[in-house]
Parts: C-alpha cells; sequence; structure tokens
C-alpha cells in the first residue's frame, strides 16, 4: 500500500508525471489521520484500494488523484476550495462530482424510478471519470461489504444492483458489471447464490476435460499457421445464469451455458484468418456466426462470434478479436480514456469513439425531459441543484430550497397558476415547504385558482416569480 507500489503500476502504462499522485497520496493519509472502516482497517485503506482499482482500469492521472482524495471533502474538514488550491480546477472538479453523487440517497423499488436514478447520476457527474471513480469506490465497498450491518448491506447491495451495474454495462466495462452483480446477488440472496456457485462449480469440473481436449486441439491447428495468438476462458457471470433462471422459469440443469474460448491476435484481418482455420477444422453450428467488427455493437464491441462442434459433440462458443479490441470490451469507457493521454494518443478511431461518447449522452437525455438534461449539462451543475420527480417519475431539476411552487411552474406555467395544494412523497404539505432530491411532487390543482401574493415571499425560482407576477398584473391585482 506504499505510493511507490501505485506510481509502479501506473508507470506501466502511462507516460504523466507522477508527482501529483505522490502528492495526493499524502495528503489524502493526512486528511483522513486516525479514521477507521467498519473492519478496523484505517480508512486510507479504502481511498487507495480505489485509486489501485482505478490504475487497473488505466485511468489518467488526474482521476488517480481524484480516487485517493475522494472522501476527503465528504469525511474530513477539507473544502473543495483547498483542493482546488492544491490540485487544481480538474482534481477538484472530479472530487466534487463523486461527492454530489454520494449525497442522493437511492431507496425506490420501482424499476422505472431506477432509470431515471441512473440518468440524474450521468446528469450531475458531467465528466465520465466521475462515474469511473464512483463505481471503483462501489466496488471496493462492495468487495469488504462483509463488515457491515445486514440491514446496510442490503440497501448497499440492492443500490448497487439496481444503479451501478447497469451504469457499468452502458459503460462496455463487462468485468465490472459481472463483479458487481454476483456480490450484489451473493448478499440479496445468500442461499441462491451459495447453491448456484456450487453447482457452477461442478458443472465446470465435469466439463473442463472437454474444454481441456477442445483447447489443446486448437492449439495444434492455430499454431501451425504461424499467426500470432492467445487462448483465454470467459469468466462466469452467477447472477446472469441466475436472472436466465427466472426469465425462462428452468432449474439450473436446464439453463444452457455454451463453453467459451477467446482468441487474441494481432490485427483485423488475421481476426478472419484464424476464423477461417477454425471453421476449416471444426463444424460450425448454423447461423451462430455473427462479424461484430464489420459492423461493431452500439458499445463499440468488436468480435467475430462463432459456434462450432468439438469433437465430443459439445458445442463450443469461440470469439476473435485484435487485443485493441479486447481492452475496449474489458475496460469500456475507460479504454477510451486511456487515448485521450497525449504521449499514447495513436488511435485513429477517438473521434469517433469520443463521438459515440456524447451520443450515448445524448440518447440517455432524450429518453424523457430532453431539454432539462441536456441544460442541466450545458449550466454548470453546482451544489445548489435538486433533483424531484414527477408522479411519473420524470426528473426536475431546481435550485437548493424549492417549493412545491417552484416545481408546479417548472412543469407548466399553467400548472403553476392553478396549484392549490401539494404531495411529497404521498403526504399532503404546505406550499412553501422545501423540497429534497429523490422527493416525489405530486401537485393539486383546481382550475382558475390563481397564484397568491404570498407566494412571491418564498418562490425560489427566477421563472415563478416572474410567472407569478405576470399573472398578478394581468388580473389587476396589487403588488
Ligand atoms: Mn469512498
Amino acid at each position: 500500500m506504499s505510493v511507490e507500489e501505485l506510481i509502479k503500476k501506473f508507470s506501466e502504462y502511462s507516460n504523466q508525471d507522477t508527482t501529483m499522485l505522490e502528492l495526493a497520496y499524502n495528503f489524502a493519509k493526512e486528511a483522513h489521520g486516525e479514521q477507521k472502516r467498519a473492519s478496523g482497517e484505517s480508512y486510507f485503506t479504502h481511498v487507495y484500494s480505489v485509486a489501485e482499482i482505478l490504475a487497473d482500469f488505466k485511468m489518467d492521472q488526474p482521476t488517480i488523484c481524484a480516487g485517493l482524495l475522494h472522501d476527503t471533502v465528504e469525511d474530513t474538514k477539507i473544502t473543495i476550495d483547498i483542493l482546488k488550491n492544491e490540485f487544481g480546477e480538474e482534481v477538484a472538479n472530479l472530487v466534487e462530482g463523486v461527492t454530489k453523487i454520494e449525497t442522493l440517497r437511492f431507496s425506490s423499488r420501482d424499476e422505472a424510478q431506477a432509470e431515471n436514478w441512473r440518468k440524474m447520476i450521468l446528469a450531475t457527474a458531467k465528466d465520465i471519470r466521475v462515474i469511473m471513480v464512483k463505481l471503483a469506490d462501489r466496488l471496493h465497498n462492495m468487495r469488504t461489504l462483509n463488515y457491515l450491518s445486514r440491514e446496510k448491506q442490503l440497501e448497499i447491495a440492492y443500490e448497487t444492483l439496481t444503479l451501478y451495474a447497469p451504469l457499468s454495462q452502458r459503460l462496455g466495462i463487462f468485468n465490472l458489471k459481472s463483479e458487481l452483480e454476483d456480490l450484489s446477488f451473493k448478499y440479496l440472496y445468500p442461499e441462491e447464490y451459495e447453491m448456484l456457485s456450487a453447482k457452477i462449480q461442478l458443472r465446470y469440473f465435469k466439463r473442463e476435460k472437454i474444454l481441456e481436449d477442445f483447447k489443446n486441439e486448437l492449439n495444434s491447428v492455430l499454431e501451425s499457421s504461424k499467426i500470432p495468438y492467445r487462448l483465454l476462458y470467459r469468466a462466469k457471470n452467477i447472477y446472469s445464469i441466475y436472472r436466465k433462471m427466472q426469465k425462462q422459469n428452468k432449474p439450473f440443469e436446464e439453463i444452457e451455458d455454451t463453453l467459451g474460448v477467446r482468441i487474441i491476435t494481432d490485427t483485423v484481418v488475421n481476426c478472419y484468418v484464424l476464423l477461417g482455420i477454425v471453421h476449416s477444422h471444426f463444424k460450425p453450428t448454423a447461423n451462430s456466426f455473427t462479424d461484430y467488427i464489420a459492423m461493431p455493437k452500439k458499445n463499440l464491441y468488436q468480435s467475430l462470434h462463432t459456434t462450432v462442434m468439438s469433437r465430443s459433440g459439445e458445442p463450443i462458443e469461440i470469439q476473435i478479436r485484435t487485443e485493441d479490441m479486447h481492452k475496449t470490451a474489458e475496460y469500456g469507457i475507460a479504454a477510451h480514456w486511456r487515448y485521450k493521454m497525449g504521449q499514447n494518443a495513436t488511435d485513429k478511431h477517438l473521434d469517433e469513439k469520443l463521438n459515440w461518447l456524447r451520443q450515448w449522452i445524448e440518447w440517455l437525455q432524450e429518453l424523457e425531459s430532453p431539454r432539462e438534461f441536456l441544460e442541466s449539462f450545458k449550466t454548470d451543475l453546482d451544489l445548489e441543484q435538486i433533483f424531484v420527480f414527477t408522479p411519473k417519475g420524470d426528473v426536475k431539476p431546481l435550485p437548493v430550497g424549492a417549493t412545491p411552487v417552484d416545481f408546479a411552474y417548472y412543469i407548466h406555467s399553467e400548472i403553476g397558476d392553478n396549484c392549490v395544494g401539494a404531495k411529497v412523497n404521498s403526504k399532503m404539505v404546505k406550499l412553501d415547504h422545501e423540497l429534497k432530491s429523490g422527493d416525489v411532487c405530486e401537485i393539486v390543482t383546481r382550475k382558475n385558482s390563481g397564484p397568491k401574493k404570498d407566494w412571491l415571499n418564498f418562490v425560489k425560482t427566477a421563472s415563478a416569480r416572474s410567472k407569478i407576477r405576470k399573472y398578478l398584473r394581468e388580473h389587476k391585482i396589487e403588488d
């Protein structure tokens, strides 16, 4: 857990200066001082582990600094301004983003709301690297969850499964998604988890011989081609098998779980050459071939997929890709960020990838209330912002201290003008009630009721204020 180890790991993939890493390391160590985690370890071990995970994802230097510093504002006397002075805007902004997400507490058990929360987290983060720090933070918390109370475990595991695993999937970081899912599953359904992982191990043990034989045969075939390659096995995702059982309503024994092998090679042309060699030695099963190299998936995933029959009559799924494609599949967005680092900017598809990222974010915003989300990206989101849900689950950004009247005018001036009451989280509240992030607000209206003069004393938004004044003016009600 020394700064040398972290710098060594970082320097294996980056030439960026490491002075800042050292500063952040010492700063975080001092700031957290004697603070302890539930495990009894020093708090600093947590932020160090988060930085290490970010280095596993080959993130840039400011992101790793932010990993080291991510809990200083939340848990110590350090302020964002101090971080700005010590480490500059970029690192301070990343930490601020993570701190903001920390304040959004998710508790809903409603799937539709979960989608809005995921969007809200993205909108709040603004910079994808903030999400990366948050995901690394969550991964380490999940890996050390056994020290917390059962109640806390359930709460955090549920939030991870509903919010953070889908986010990592969207970012294309599949191994992160799998680990978050399996860890959540372990705490949410401990019995099912134990049973299923035992069964999977047993099945794998039985089929190891088949896979071993296939691998040997494949190696002898591929070696004669003189093309560089390496073979990898696919990791098992216990939760995805559980989901399949639920969806298809079948026991484990009836769930198809094809054995799989990956072939990683150097060039695109060699992917196709190796495919030809595989097909000429093993019979492909009907309609199993998909060319994701010529037609990449939306998240930029590229690979050739085919399923062939082994000599023992077992179908084996084969994925063939280049090292580059493999990195994109393993690290997702994180891999794209790596290309941003000046020294290694050799990726000619960089623009295309960043463009995809932008489109992806835009697509997210288009799903619902596009304008609000675009605005929240454009206007500098500050700590003064809260997010309030409509009963239908749309998220509306409002300033801190906003009231149901602000909310009503935000939705529509007519709803504001006719507002006579409000329910927050199904309870009636006064119209000057202060809304909080995550509240569900429902406005009660009555036709032609009209705004009241005293509303001007408590509304927080300029638009509500001006609409109330306009109504009062037009209806000759004295100010
Ligand atoms: Mn943390």
